[in-house]
């Protein structure tokens, strides 16, 4: 059994790596999926089959309005933004392909890369400045060198918190008769997002950070038009006689049974957040500039990313000239009860890019539920821990 002191007195800043806690009607979704839905969806035709079958839809249009999409069949639910990400790269590239590449992308990109790299797909990286920012002016000049497949960008960098200018990536990329895939673990939830109007051509989602959902599901977008190779074929209840598998979306990306509570969970979230983003999101940019101004003033920590006045996702790195940040990290859990995350993030790409590839940062994650007082503790304790 869980020891409910030991959860309360956490001081949770790790909303980077997952989001917690997670809102109550999210918790209920995913305990009503399971009390009152739990049927196989889309098989049978009984009575919680077809609630199971009902939650699925719903979360489809909700999750569809909060991202901007206007057809909800291009939104396809995976077990989460790496999964997302593979489909979409995976899918859609082949030997000889060309592609363009941040310099601040995470495993979940640059490791799928690597492994297509292997089958003759060749990866050209766009270098960022030192805060991880690409400049459309590199992409552009990068994509008349050589036919290009596709452009892959994060949305928001996990370790510097940078917001890349995907919009017009998207332009450039399209002029060059390219793709634009967007990683946007980051960028979901903590921006609000208009996936129509930003133009990516496929843009995969975690659904358990900034979205708040529960985790083991994360949306894969897919542009109309947009139809890469499935890497699952199997059961999904429609022309069960054909042995290849469906072409129409969303089914042909979520062979299987799925993750129904989690679906459940993440739909309540996607309410959760039409309702109460934008305040979520404004308190959210505040305490991140707070927390960074805060965090300048202490001797000897440099904080990673651009400067506050500059738009960012709520992420925050430091690192300090003598104290490593795995030290700090477990000082300020054992000592002070504060959750965060120390090491390379899995993203060894944006370290080398802001300069601390050999040692890694300390990473503070903001989110829903923060208070300013949890940012005046983490400073306070930053402070002692170093003193
Ligand atoms: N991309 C970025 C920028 C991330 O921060 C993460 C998670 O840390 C991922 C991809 C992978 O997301 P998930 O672990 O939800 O698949």
């Amino acid at each position: 059994m869980r020891e409910p002191h030991a959860v309360k007195r956490i001081t949770y800043l790790d909303h980077a790596a997952t989001s917690w806690p997670k809102p109550q009607p999210v918790i209920d979704a995913v305990v009503m999926a399971l009390t009152e839905a739990g049927g196989n969806p889309g098989r049978s035709a009984h009575t919680l089959a077809l609630a199971a079958s009902r939650l699925i839809l719903e979360a489809r249009t909700d999750v569809a309005a909060l991202l901007g999409v206007q057809d909800s069949r291009n939104i396809a639910f995976v077990p989460g933004c790496t999964a997302g990400l593979n489909l979409a790269l995976k899918g859609l590239l082949r030997p000889g392909d060309r592609v363009l590449v941040g310099s601040t992308e995470h495993n979940a990109v640059a490791r799928p890369l690597h492994a297509l790299a292997a089958t003759g797909v060749r990866v050209d990286v766009v270098q960022g400045d030192d805060a991880g920012r690409i400049d459309p002016d590199d992409v552009e000049r990068a994509l008349a060198e050589a036919p290009t497949r596709a452009v892959i960008c994060q949305h928001a960098s996990n370790v510097l918190g940078t917001i890349q200018p995907v919009g017009d990536l998207a332009d450039i990329a399209h002029e060059a008769g390219a793709y634009l895939i967007v990683d946007g673990a980051q960028g979901a939830g903590h921006l609000k997002l208009d996936l129509t109007a930003l133009g990516a051509d496929a843009y995969a989602a975690s659904g358990h950070k900034g979205m708040l959902g529960p985790q083991g599901v994360g949306v894969l977008y897919l542009a109309s038009g947009v139809h890469p190779t499935e890497l699952t074929q199997g059961g999904g209840g429609s022309n069960a006689g054909d042995p290849v598998q469906t072409d129409s979306r969303p089914d042909r990306y979520e062979a299987g049974t799925p993750n129904t509570p989690g679906i459940a969970g993440l739909g309540a979230a996607a309410r959760f957040l039409a309702a109460n983003g934008d305040a979520i999101r404004a308190e959210e940019r505040r305490l991140t500039r707070l927390l960074y101004e805060q965090l300048l003033e202490i001797r000897g920590l440099r904080v990673l990313g651009p400067p506050p006045a500059e738009e960012r996702v709520p992420v925050v790195s430091i690192v300090h000239d003598r104290v490593d940040a795995d030290r700090i990290a477990f000082e300020l859990d054992s000592r002070f009860g504060i959750a965060v995350r120390a090491g390379l993030h899995c993203a060894p790409w944006a370290h080398t890019t802001a300069g601390t590839a050999g040692r890694g940062a300390l990473r503070f994650g903001i989110g829903y539920g923060v208070t300013e007082s949890d940012i005046e503790l983490a400073v306070r304790a930053t402070r002692e821990v170093l003193a």
